[in-house]
């Protein structure tokens, strides 16, 4: 038996790193897993999982993010994954980069949420979880100015959601990991001027002394998911190896 067996989830982002890590978890528990993401290649690789089916999403565009809802009359959890790193300090954030960031990170779980709560409302049941990071209100992280003020933000967002929505037997929290291992953190050192050191620096931030897993994340992500953290909500759960300690 799985532990969401019968169960229809959403996610953003979910064609590689925690995204996808958690949507062939998901699939494994018995969900039907309804996995999105812009990337079209890499998308079509999750097809062949049992369980797993696939919509090329843009959550930054609101006619598709409406146009894709309205296929969908059943959803038990929606896990609202993209989002973008943005490097440098607020001197390097122009105003274009802030909306961008703001637009991916933020106002896409607006978008999906919008249209998904009155879904949610009507089944009177439904578990959000949105992405936000240990670089956020938890933690200052250098060169990272606007991605913490919108995973800041993510963590209000939910916080809100959950408190308007719990009598209708939504739960809403969100998860903060430190520094993972995924394709995009690979292409992130690979941009600096030394990528050996940068690697070495973003590990020993985490005093486990290693990067986490989106494996690992996955699994927080379940449970969050799952019945068995009914009692949970408008928190906001830390995973990170240590680095906030
Ligand atoms: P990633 O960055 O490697 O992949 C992100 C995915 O998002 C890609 O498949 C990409 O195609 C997709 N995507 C990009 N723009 C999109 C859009 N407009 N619409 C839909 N999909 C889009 O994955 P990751 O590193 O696991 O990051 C996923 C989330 O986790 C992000 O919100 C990130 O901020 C957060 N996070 C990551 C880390 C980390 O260290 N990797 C730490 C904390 C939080």
């Amino acid at each position: 038996m799985g532990r969401l067996d019968g169960k229809t989830v959403v996610l953003t982002a979910a064609a590689q790193g925690i995204g996808r890590a958690t949507a062939e978890l998901f699939a494994k528990e018995g969900a039907r897993v309804i996995a999105t993401d812009i990337n079209v290649d890499k998308l079509k690789e999750l097809d062949a999982i049992p369980g797993i089916e696939t919509h090329v999403l843009d959550v930054t565009k609101n006619a598709d993010v409406e146009s894709f809802a309205s296929k969908i009359d059943r959803i038990d959890i929606l896990f609202n994954c993209a989002g973008y790193v943005a490097n440098g300090t607020i001197l390097d954030c122009e105003e274009k980069d802030w909306d961008f960031s703001f637009d991916i990170n933020v106002k896409s779980m607006y978008r999906m949420c919008r249209q998904f709560i009155p879904k949610m409302i009507s089944q009177n049941a439904g578990s959000v979880i949105n992405m936000s990071s240990v670089a956020s209100s938890i933690k200052g992280a250098a060169n990272r100015f606007v991605y913490g003020v919108t995973k800041a933000a993510v963590i209000g967002f939910t916080k809100s959601l959950a408190v308007d929505f719990v009598k209708h037997n939504i739960r809403a929290n969100s998860i903060c990991p430190g520094t993972v291992e995924t394709p995009s953190l690979d292409e992130r050192l690979a941009s600096l001027p030394n990528p050996e050191q940068a690697r070495k620096d973003f590990i020993a931030r985490q005093k486990m002394g290693r990067f986490g897993t989106a494996e690992e994340i996955a699994h927080l992500v379940l449970y969050l998911a799952s019945d068995e953290s009914a009692f949970i909500t408008g928190q906001e759960f830390v995973i990170d190896g240590g680095w906030s300690l």
